[in-house]
């Protein structure tokens, strides 16, 4: 079940699509300062990830952002069925221009969104 309000269970909403998680990638692909379409599944984001203009170092640490997102985001989505954490307000805040708070979605991720 989704993390936030949508009540919807697909990998892709779960993975991609939902709020929380659209931000999440949207996030790190800013930082690396790469352009992207949000992808239609969980399937052609891993195609797309591994088929970077990255090498070497950078190669390895791009491919270990998706396994390390994947599995937190899944560890999140579990922490808000089972334990009852919350996103707050449904996902993230968003301030008046409409852009996510890039802060609270790393932290979300990396602390699963404890305190
Ligand atoms: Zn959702």
């Amino acid at each position: 079940m989704c993390a936030a309000t949508c009540r919807l269970e697909t990998p892709q909403h779960l993975f991609l699509h939902c709020r929380f998680p659209w931000a999440v990638w949207s996030c790190i692909v800013h930082w690396w300062h790469v352009k992207w379409v949000c992808p239609s599944s969980v399937g052609a984001l891993i195609a797309w990830w591994f088929g970077n203009r990255f090498r070497n170092l950078e190669k390895e640490i791009w491919e270990s952002c998706l396994y390390a997102t994947l599995w937190s985001l899944w560890l999140l989505q579990n922490d808000c069925v089972f334990f009852y954490v919350s996103l707050g307000c449904g996902g993230l805040n968003q301030n008046k221009g409409g852009h996510v708070d890039e802060d609270e979605a790393r932290h979300q991720v990396i602390f699963g969104g404890r305190l």
